[in-house]
């Protein structure tokens, strides 16, 4: 099965990754929905959303593992992406985590590791542990998550710090305020950004506006919600279904181009940062 081909953007080690990906945050909770879960991953292979984010703290590791299974027999097809929870993130820590996240993707390396967010351990350890990580070969890059322009700045300041290959922050149509600060840094950087719930979790998708744009154009408000996503350079996004229709739906956001008209509506409803406001997390 073909969807549209997937633009890509590259990360600062030169790799390209696709502008969709797989999030996997929820799935592995109800063990009736797991068949589905997986079935809907797979499908996203192969529309090309083969990038697929998964954390150990999702599921309490059952994520990783659904995701295993998922990609089973195809793990070259894809670029897995996992995560250390901060109070894990000593350079021990950070090792032993990986190594239990590797056992449950049932895989030997991770394509990228991200510290889930900032937490009490200094960062130089956590990178020390990635920096290792790498020379094993267990994790090929690095990155981070719901870091405000301040950290990354202060990552700057840590030996290979700048080796980091992306941010992934809440950033969708109603958390807007990245566009003020952190979004232009990274694109000054050429460091991607990684828009984690681009539907709000869902909740984006009954909003008037943005029902009333996708009405007009004939495609979903989730359609409507990644194409706002994807508007943006070095940004992509990676959207959270256990459903095949949807997966399908949402592969296809990757061709849509919203129109001046549509973004001015979407501005109006959902205004575009006027000051700089502290990153916000889920
Ligand atoms: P999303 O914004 O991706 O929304 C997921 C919800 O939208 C689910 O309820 C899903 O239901 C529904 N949905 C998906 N596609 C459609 C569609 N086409 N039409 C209607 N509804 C749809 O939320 P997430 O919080 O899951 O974010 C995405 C991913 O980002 C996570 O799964 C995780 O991997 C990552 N993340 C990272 C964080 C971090 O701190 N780094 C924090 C939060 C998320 P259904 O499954 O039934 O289709």
């Amino acid at each position: 099965m073909y969807g549209p081909v997937i633009r890509r953007i590259a990360l600062p080690a030169g790799e390209k990754i696709p502008v969709l990906g797989q999030g996997t945050w929820h799935m592995a909770e109800v063990g009736e929905h797991r068949k589905a879960e997986i079935g809907a991953l797979r499908l996203g292979l192969e529309l090309g959303m083969t990038l697929i984010d998964t954390a150990e703290m999702y599921a309490e590791g059952e994520a990783e593992r659904l995701v295993g299974e998922a990609i089973g027999g195809r793990r070259d097809e894809v670029f897995l992406i996992s995560k250390v929870l901060p109070s894990h993130a000593t350079r021990r820590g950070t090792l032993d985590a990986c190594a239990a996240s590797l056992r449950r993707l049932k895989t030997d390396r991770l394509d990228m590791y991200l510290l889930h967010w900032r937490g009490s351990v200094p960062l130089w350890q956590t990178i020390e542990a990635f920096v290792e990580l790498k020379e094993r070969g267990w994790i090929r890059h690095w990155g981070v998550s719901n870091f405000d322009v301040m950290d990354l700045i202060d990552l700057w300041q840590i030996p290979s710090g700048t080796e980091v290959q992306t941010d992934q922050v809440l950033y969708n149509l109603a958390r807007r305020s990245p566009e003020y600060n952190l979004l232009p840094w990274c694109r000054e950087q050429d460091l991607p950004v990684m828009s984690y719930s681009p539907f709000e979790q869902g909740d984006l998708l009954s909003h008037p506006a943005v029902r009333g744009v996708a009405e007009r154009n004939d495609i979903t408000p989730a359609q409507v919600a990644l194409a706002w996503v994807l508007r943006q350079p070095l940004v992509c996004a990676i959207p959270k279904s256990g459903s095949v229709a949807r997966v399908q739906q949402n592969a296809a956001a990757a061709a849509i181009r919203l129109s001046p008209q549509d973004l001015t509506e979407l501005d109006l409803a959902f205004p575009p940062p006027i000051k700089a406001r502290p990153l916000e997390t889920l």
